[in-house]
């Protein structure tokens, strides 16, 4: 079962059978106070501090959050503005020096039989467990659904559909008995009946050896059909129970939760073993000379990362956090590994095609045909360039995940991601003005004042609507079969980095889905 749209990249999965290795300590790590979706988090011990391995030196009052601990026992040596790996912002970071004693904190094995939901809630809160599939949102609060929300399916994550990445293949055939016990932690909690793994069948070992452990357990495997982005929780969803997420909605408004297979273990850990989140596997590939993955501490460098894959197989060109879909492109590998990285990839000259150059739009509609949300990229990356966001807002563009299938597919080469993700910050700031301008409109005395202000409102708006709509009329010019699709079904510069792992779609493959 698949989706409709999408791509079929060159997956590269050279690391596929690699076997998870265990990372040496890092001399120093570097811990951003910001890893995770919601406020950040705000350090609790002061330089000069001594701390252990999975101690928590960071936390935050706020209910999506997630606390932080040290992955090394030994100094804190600063608090200070150093730059996110992600934002490349400088954001509040603890420095701390290892003494290469890894002194860890008492792990010990808990009985969590008996526990109650919110307690194994505060406990996978308190090991500061996020969601490892690389979008870092704090799982105790996927794991609290509003009451009015009735979750009757939990769908686990194995897809892995990003190239090059194979850390959540390689957890599920090496820690599959961890892993199931995690789902179950997390099937308690969420009160769940239905239970399904989903993995591309390109981890046919994945498929097999969880389908023979899950006999008899209520848990059913999906094998999903390889294609990007495969992995996307609304993709995910549609391929395996044929729900759909409404526009601007979450799976819990259709009753599901999806955790990664990486997340799931986490809880594993967490809840029986008393472990916080302070190690993760990433895969480290592309243009080194042991492509491999490994266990590392949060907090390492990507440059000791490269080193445990025995550093840069000749001159790197681009280093990219995350998958070459949706990763990072890095300006220096002296920056963190955080909660949220999956994978460190390489690139040398060879793989990225200097000669390609941005050209017109030749209107050639295969940006809308691949885009999985079936919106209209082109016409999205038109309104931003024009700073006609109000029609980007209309037309959809907050629905956009940035899986970057139509830039990957442009034969014009244009940063259509780049655009869209343009449109998307700028609407957010409008609504946030717009938000502050009601509540100072609300504020304000006196009802002749605020009547006045409404009819201002009110001819601006219109002045405005009629612009947009002159400009819906000019931005039409485009393929017939683009226009259907607006909204029809469903309701830092990404990489799109390198050539060699492009390859023309096979149409071959989508006849089979
Ligand atoms: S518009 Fe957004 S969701 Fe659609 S293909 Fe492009 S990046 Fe993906
Ligand atoms: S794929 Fe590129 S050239 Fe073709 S319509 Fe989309 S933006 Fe234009």
């Amino acid at each position: 079962m698949a989706f409709k749209g999408g791509i079929h990249p060159k997956y590269n999965k050279i690391t596929a059978g690699s076997k998870i290795e265990k990372a040496g300590l890092p001399g120093k790590i570097v811990l951003p106070m910001s890893q995770h979706v919601g406020k950040p988090c705000e350090p609790i011990v002061n330089i000069g501090d001594y701390v252990r391995t999975g101690q928590k030196i960071a936390e935050s009052d706020a209910f999506v959050s997630a606390p932080i601990h040290s992955s090394v026992s030994g100094t804190v040596k600063s608090v200070e503005a150093l730059p996110h790996p992600i934002t490349g912002n400088p954001v509040k970071s603890v420095t701390i020096e290892s003494d290469g004693k890894d002194d860890k904190v008492e792990m010990r094995e808990r009985q969590y039989e008996n526990l109650s939901n919110e307690e194994l809630k505060e406990i996978i809160r308190e090991a500061g467990i996020v969601g490892l599939g690389g979008a870092a949102f704090p799982a105790h609060v996927k794991l609290s659904p509003p009451k009015d929300k009735n979750i009757d399916c939990l769908l686990i994550n194995g897809a892995e559909c990003e190239p090059f990445l194979t850390t959540d293949h390689r957890l599920m055939v090496e820690r599959a008995d961890q892993l199931l016990e995690g789902i179950r932690i997390i099937r308690k909690i969420l009160e769940t009946k239905d239970v399904f793994i989903g993995i591309e069948k390109n981890k046919s070992d994945a498929v097999k050896l969880l389908s023979e452990k899950c006999k008899g357990q209520n848990i059913r495997v999906k094998a999903l059909h390889a294609k990007y982005p495969q992995g996307s929780e609304k993709k995910l969803i549609y391929a395996v129970n044929r729900r759909k997420v409404p526009a601007g909605g979450l799976p819990m408004d259709i009753g599901c939760v999806v955790q990664n297979v990486g997340t799931c273990l986490a809880v594993f850990e967490a809840v029986a073993l008393s472990k916080s989140l302070y190690e993760r596997v990433i895969t480290v590939t592309g243009r080194v000379n042991r492509p491999k993955n490994i266990l590392v501490r949060i907090g390492s460098s990507v440059k000791e990362a490269i080193e445990e894959a025995d550093n840069y197989k000749g001159q790197p060109k681009k280093i990219i956090m995350g998958g070459p879909m949706m990763g990072f492109a890095l300006p220096t590998d002296e920056l963190p590994v955080i909660k949220g990285t999956s994978g460190i990839i390489v690139f040398n000259k060879v793989d990225m095609d200097e000669k390609r150059q941005e050209i017109e739009c030749i209107r050639c509609g295969k940006c809308v045909q691949k885009c999985p949300m079936h919106l209209h990229p082109s016409l999205l990356a038109r309104y931003a360039q024009k700073g006609k966001f109000g029609l980007a807002e209309k037309t959809f563009a907050m629905d956009c995940y940035e899986c970057g299938c139509c830039a990957f597919i442009c034969p014009s080469h244009i940063p259509l991601v780049h655009w869209i993700r343009y449109a998307k910050s700028e609407i957010l700031r409008k609504r946030v003005e717009r938000k502050k301008k009601e509540k100072k409109s609300k504020e304000a005395k006196g009802s002749e004042h605020a009547e006045k202000g409404r009819k201002t409102g009110e001819s601006s708006e219109k002045k405005e609507s009629e612009e947009e709509k002159k400009e819906e009329k000019q931005a039409s010019n485009v393929p017939e079969s683009g226009k259907e699709k607006i909204g029809a079904e469903e309701s830092n510069e990404k990489p799109q980095a390198a050539e060699e792992y492009k390859k023309e779609d096979n149409p071959e493959e989508d006849k089979k889905e």
